[in-house]
């Protein structure tokens, strides 16, 4: 039989002579845009020594300036094809997984240290579910920057009063400082999303109102179940029915409330 060195030497040269062919099922479109790569890392800055953990590495876009930086990096990577190849290099900690069924904690314990840095271009399809995912893991969360799609970004980053205002702005407004760091066109991937791309920065709150972000959570859902209407017809009634008995302007429209009030009626409701 081969020895298992000459085995691994001809695999790598097999992946490396392979043509990857980019899946829709997986939200791969790479990143091809040596400028755009740039500046994501600048926006990331990097030091030596900290613990990046990537989703998604890919073909390694982001990957590679990435660990040439921190020298070491955990990546988490869906695709076995993919994870394959990344398994071949030494300076990679490779998790083939569903990130959504990672955790983040078991890696800040497995690393030995208290916070991770969260990067990635993430897949499109399953960009809420990973915030959601990571919201729920927060207490092991340093930073993260995560391409996504622009509208989405929008979203996250809405004030009051704006049609993107929803659901998905109090629910990370609520735990995470963020901004929009970069804007990224079509053009920059392969294949290019039919969408425009931006890159978010999120930032953990030191003192988060405490509060029981499910009911924070369903709170928000029952207001923005119909958002054209004002909260008395919405709200109103399940806040009663929850024995609320603070101020709250119910002549307003969900997307009139900034998240301070939502935070302050869902904080009031979990010392119950
Ligand atoms: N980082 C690369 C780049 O910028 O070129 C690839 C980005 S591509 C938009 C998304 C990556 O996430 C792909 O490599 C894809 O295989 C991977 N992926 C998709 N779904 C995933 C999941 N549920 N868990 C982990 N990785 C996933």
């Amino acid at each position: 039989s081969i020895p298992i060195t000459y085995q691994a030497v001809l695999r790598h040269r097999f992946l490396m002579a392979m043509k990857h062919i980019p899946r829709k099922r997986f939200g791969q479109n790479f990143l091809t845009d040596g400028a755009i790569i740039d500046s994501i890392v600048d926006a990331i800055t990097p030091q030596a020594g900290e613990p990046v953990v990537e989703i998604g590495p890919g073909l390694m876009a982001l990957t590679q300036p990435l660990v040439e930086r921190v020298g070491k990096l955990t990546v988490i990577e869906l695709d076995r094809d993919l994870a394959a190849r990344l398994r071949l290099r030494s300076d990679l900690d490779v998790v083939e997984s569903d990130v959504l069924k990672v955790d983040f904690r078991a890696i800040a314990a497995r690393l030995g240290v208290a916070k991770l840095r969260v990067v990635g271009n993430l897949p499109y399809n399953i960009s809420s579910p990973i915030l959601f995912h990571l919201l729920e893991q927060v207490d092991v969360v340093q930073d993260q920057h995560f391409m996504l799609q622009k509208e989405v970004i929008d979203r996250m980053v809405a004030d009051a009063g704006t049609a993107a205002y929803g659901r998905l702005t109090v629910m990370l407004q609520w735990r995470y400082a963020m901004e929009s760091v970069l804007f990224v066109p079509p053009g920059s991937f392969n294949p290019p999303p039919k969408v425009d791309s931006a890159v978010v920065r999120m930032i953990p709150r030191a003192t988060p109102a405490q509060l029981d972000a499910k009911l924070l959570e369903t709170m928000v859902q029952v207001a923005f179940s119909q958002r054209r209407k004002i909260l008395r017809n919405t709200l109103g009634k399940w806040l009663d029915e929850k024995g609320f008995s603070g101020e709250f302007d119910l002549q307003r429209r969900a997307e009139e409330v900034p998240v301070a009030e939502y935070e302050a009626v869902a904080a009031q409701l979990s010392q119950k």
